[in-house]
């Protein structure tokens, strides 16, 4: 017999997660934690994944990209270290949840999406969520948004061979930028600090992301 439930208890669900795949994990921000209860996955991912929406899993959202599982959102998140004044650009807005989560954090978020179709449709869902501090918009994220930045703190949701340089002179002083660096199947997270008169990167562990395309893509 097919008893599949009638209606999902999302607040439940996400409070699983939160529990179960970040605090379990070591995220400790309460901020982030905050955010990651706050923010409905499930308006993120389609209709044909609703039952998993609270999964410990990447999800795909068509096109060949996909919404990244919780635990990396929220990581990625926390390495920002974001502050209520900052404003954040977002490399690959895909569903627009990473985005999402990063306007719990701060005061503005610029997001940056190269197909059009995602991009819109993000949109759409921002706004209709009542969310008003995130601006998306479309083109090669690759190459910054010289027009908006300088930024506290740069987060790059695709994979490209290394950081590209007009993030990381898009970035202020004291700022940090997070990223997948690598192949496809051979990336590492890295956190870029500009200190001032040096930067320092730190490689953290594996990832799998889709490639950037673009300019600094693939
Ligand atoms: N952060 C997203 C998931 C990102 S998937 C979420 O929360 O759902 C990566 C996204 O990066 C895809 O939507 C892809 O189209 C986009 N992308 C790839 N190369 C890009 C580029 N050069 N500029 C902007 N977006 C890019």
């Amino acid at each position: 017999m097919n008893k599949e439930p009638k209606s999902f208890d999302w607040y439940k669900l996400r409070n699983h997660m939160v529990e179960n795949q970040l605090i379990a994990r070591g995220i400790y921000d309460p901020h982030v934690i905050r955010a990651m209860r706050t923010v409905k996955r499930h308006k993120f991912v389609p209709i044909d994944m609703l039952s998993k929406a609270y999964d410990d899993e990447p999800l795909p959202i068509g096109l060949g990209q996909t919404i990244s599982q919780p635990y990396i959102v929220a990581h990625m998140s926390e390495l920002l270290r974001i502050s209520p004044n900052d404003t954040v650009l977002e490399v690959g807005t895909g569903s627009g949840y990473q985005a999402a989560v990063l306007s719990q954090l701060a005061n503005h978020v610029i997001t940056v999406e190269s197909i059009a179709s995602l991009a819109n449709e993000a949109k759409e869902r921002l706004q209709s969520m009542g969310i008003h501090n995130i601006s998306v918009l479309q083109g090669d994220g690759g190459l910054g948004t010289p027009h908006h930045g300088p930024y506290e703190a740069i987060i790059v949701s695709a994979a490209a061979p290394e950081i590209p340089e007009p993030l990381m002179l898009q970035l202020k002083i004291g700022g940090r930028l997070v990223a997948p660096i690598g192949q496809s199947n051979d990336q590492t997270l890295v956190l870029y600090k500009n200190i001032g008169y040096r930067s320092v990167l730190k490689k953290l562990y594996a990832v799998r992301f889709v490639s950037l395309t673009g300019e600094w893509g693939l």
